[in-house]
Formats: structure tokens, C-alpha cells, sequence
């Protein structure tokens, strides 16, 4: 294996960090960050404070969005004199929402041996967590903070047939929740709050429970929001039980509201979803 345990002079390690709980961080990554010449820090100061926790002393230099052009031409000159250079960003993966994707372009450009060393991502851990069906997912990272171009960029995303994931940070958790309401409708989802830390929060539920939610709660902490698909173009026939039965499980709702919701969604009549939800109900109680 190239890089099964020794270091290979100037290669670029990609290298992923705990998203808070920071026995997430890998052997491995723990190994390169100890025997790199340099790290590129998006924060150094933050990720000296990793580093400190785990007794590690290698020299860090910073590599932040606005400078990331001029810091990269720097750093594929370090790694082309051989120097061996760690990228890592403030929590979880680099490039994922982050700065990293300039050098790892400008590096490869310049014939340089980029090696990934997967880990901690907000993204995989919600995903993992939220129990949505297996398939396809959109990656859309964070929505523009404000309102007009909220509802535009959603908006382009009414037909997508994939669960959504979106970043979002605790004070524009409402804003965005509202938009989504409006623009795609009151579907079901998920959000992953705090992954990894002492309050972590995941819950399940409509569009407009996680408002409500959220319109009540102190909204600390980080949020990672999936949305699944629009239950028309997601459920057909044999689906209507698991959606039913989805409903029973994760909502609140009475069974004559979820009869009405899950009819008007799926233009099927309210007497024969309603008709179905009794079975449904009757065959599997709420473990509530
Ligand atoms: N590169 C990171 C990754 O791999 O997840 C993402 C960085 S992005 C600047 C920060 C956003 O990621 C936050 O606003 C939030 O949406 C999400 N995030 C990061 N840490 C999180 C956590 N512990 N719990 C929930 N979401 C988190």
C-alpha cells in the first residue's frame, strides 16, 4: 500500500477533524497531523487548541477562505520542495463546506500526491442518524442567509426527487424552516443538532413541528436539516402503509389529519386513505 505507514514527502493529507466530540478523531489522522512538516489550519488558533489536547506540535500556518489563492501558490511551493503539508479545517471534513478545495485543485495541478483521510463529517453522521430511506441524496450545503434568495435557491429544488441536506447555524434555523415550509411544503424530515456533543438533539418530524420546535427552543448549536422528497413524487401504491405508518411514528397528528394530509399529497380520495390508516393503526399501535 503507498501510504500504509510511512510518509511520503511532499504529498498534501486531506485531513478530516472531530465535528465536537473529539474522540472522533482518527488513529490515522492523529499519526500525519504528529509527522507532517506543517499543517494548514483554516483557524490556527482553533486548531491549536486540537492539537494542544492531544500533545502535538507540528508548526501550523493558516489557509482561510479569503486567502486561500494566495495560500495555496505558497503551499504547493512548500510540497514542491518536498515538504509534507496536513490540511485541516475548523470541524469535520475539508472542502465540505469549507476552504480546501483551491489547494487540493492548485496541488494536483502541480503534480503533487493528495492522499484523503476520511472521518468526522456533520453530513455522514446526520445522514447516518436520520433513518431516511436508503438512495440518493442532494448535498446543498448552506442556503443563502437572506429570505428573497432563500426562497429562490429553494425553489429550484420543488421537483428534486432526493432527500435535501442543508447546513444551517442556530440563528437562521427558523428562517430557513419557514422557507422550506413554503417553497417545498410541509414534508417530512430530520435534523442532527450538536452531533457529537453533550446536547445532542436529533429529531424527526414535519416541516411544521420542527418550526414549532424550534420557535420555542433555545436554538444553540449547529443544525445539519434533511429534507426527504415530496411525498407525490416519492410514494406510489404499496408506499401509502409506510407513509401512514411513518406518520403514526413520528407525528403527533390524529389519524383523520393524517388521512387528510397523506390524501391531498398523493391525490388519492380521504375515504380510502382514511380507511387504510385505520388498518394500519389498528395492526401496529404507537409504541407512545
Ligand atoms: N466541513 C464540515 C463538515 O464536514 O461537516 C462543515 C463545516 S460548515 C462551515 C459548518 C456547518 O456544518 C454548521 O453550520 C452546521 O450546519 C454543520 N455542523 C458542523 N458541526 C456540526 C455539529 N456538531 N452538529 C450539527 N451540525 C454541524
Amino acid at each position: 500500500m503507498r501510504e500504509a505507514n510511512q510518509i511520503s514527502a511532499g504529498t498534501l493529507y486531506v485531513v478530516a477533524t472531530p465535528i465536537g466530540n473529539l474522540e472522533d478523531i482518527t488513529l490515522r489522522a492523529l499519526r500525519i497531523l504528529k509527522e507532517v512538516d506543517l499543517i494548514a489550519a483554516e483557524d490556527t488558533r482553533h486548531t491549536r487548541q486540537l492539537l494542544n489536547h492531544f500533545e502535538i506540535q507540528t508548526p501550523l500556518i493558516s489557509y482561510y477562505r479569503e486567502k486561500e489563492a494566495e495560500r495555496s501558490d505558497e503551499l504547493v511551493q512548500k510540497l514542491l520542495s518536498g515538504l509534507t503539508v496536513a490540511l485541516v479545517s475548523d470541524a469535520g471534513t475539508p472542502g465540505i463546506s469549507d476552504p480546501g478545495a483551491v489547494l487540493v485543485h492548485k496541488a494536483r495541478a502541480a503534480g503533487i500526491v493528495i492522499v484523503p483521510l476520511p472521518g468526522p463529517s456533520a453530513l455522514t453522521a446526520a445522514l447516518s442518524a436520520a433513518g431516511i430511506a436508503e438512495g440518493a441524496f442532494l448535498f446543498l450545503g448552506f442556503a443563502p442567509p437572506k429570505k428573497g434568495q432563500r426562497q429562490k435557491f429553494l425553489s429550484a429544488f420543488v421537483e428534486a426527487p432526493w432527500s435535501l441536506v442543508l447546513y444551517e447555524s442556530p440563528h437562521r434555523i427558523q428562517g430557513l424552516l419557514a422557507d422550506v415550509l413554503e417553497i417545498l411544503g410541509d414534508r417530512r424530515a430530520f435534523w442532527g443538532r450538536e452531533l457529537t456533543k453533550l446536547y445532542e438533539d436529533l429529531q424527526t418530524g414535519t416541516i411544521s413541528q420542527l418550526l414549532e420546535r424550534a420557535s420555542v427552543q433555545r436554538n444553540r448549536g449547529e443544525f445539519v436539516l434533511i429534507i426527504e422528497p415530496g411525498l407525490c413524487r416519492q410514494v406510489t401504491g404499496a408506499d401509502l402503509e409506510e407513509t401512514l405508518l411513518w406518520y403514526q411514528h413520528h407525528t403527533e397528528l390524529s389519524l383523520k389529519d393524517v388521512s387528510q394530509r397523506v390524501a391531498k399529497d398523493l391525490g388519492l380520495s380521504r375515504s380510502e386513505v382514511y380507511q387504510k390508516a385505520l388498518q394500519v393503526w389498528a395492526a401496529t399501535p404507537d409504541p407512545s
